[in-house]
């Protein structure tokens, strides 16, 4: 999933530009490592919700942390501490988490796609934080998450700044199908829902949009 850059922006022949473009918010990033497509990851991801915020006439706020930790270092949320093989958003403190040894696992044996469904994911809830989305059943809220993950990588395509690799769409969903719960038991607690219904949440944001989520 290479990263192509910021679209320029175009000013017509002979017409010095106004104003300058601003600076790229992920640059230094060239997503050829883990660590730099974790950070292209969120750094895309939140520039992604920037827009729509505004769009909407609301102010996205940027998470405050995000971070990686390894088995049982890392931080805790609430009174929850964070536990091995895990990716988390807390509300608590309005950060992210996770364990970048299982994340870099999932990286080098099924591609960086893993990091561009994980990382839209978590960040899928912190903007249902955000906007206080209220769910009775959690894997309602998952099933957004994965939706609205799916709807940022959509959104990244068709704004330029990703190309898609080919084989991408089915490294994603495999990602989504190895994160599946393997019952559909929607009404427990911490449900993610099947590999199926993650999979076609995703797929519904990814070509529908935010508005489908
Ligand atoms: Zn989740």
């Amino acid at each position: 999933m290479p990263f192509t850059g910021f679209p320029a922006i175009e000013t017509p022949a002979g017409e010095t530009p106004a104003v300058t473009a601003p600076a790229s918010p992920c640059e230094g990033e060239d997503g050829q490592t883990f660590l730099s497509d974790v950070r292209l990851a969120r750094c895309l991801t939140e520039w992604f919700w920037e827009g729509r915020f505004q769009q909407d006439g609301r102010t996205y706020q940027p998470i405050t942390r995000f971070v990686a930790y390894n088995g049982y270092d890392g931080p805790s949320c609430g009174a929850e501490p964070s536990v091995p093989n895990n990716a988390f958003y807390c509300p608590d403190g309005h950060f992210i988490a996770f364990d970048s040894v299982w994340l870099q696992e999932l990286y080098d044996q099924t591609g960086d796609g893993s990091v561009y469904v994980v990382i839209p994911h978590e960040l899928g809830h912190a903007v249902q934080a955000l906007l206080g989305t209220r769910f009775t059943f959690n894997v309602d809220r998952e099933l957004q998450a994965d939706c609205y993950a799916g709807a940022t990588l959509g959104g990244l395509i068709q704004a330029g700044v990703l190309k898609e690799d080919e084989g991408d769409d089915g490294e994603l969903l495999a990602n989504l199908e190895a994160a599946g719960d393997p019952t559909d038991a929607w009404w427990s607690p911490d449900a993610h829902g099947s590999p199926e219904r993650r999979q076609s949440s995703f797929t519904q944001g990814f070509t529908g949009g935010v508005s489908a989520c």
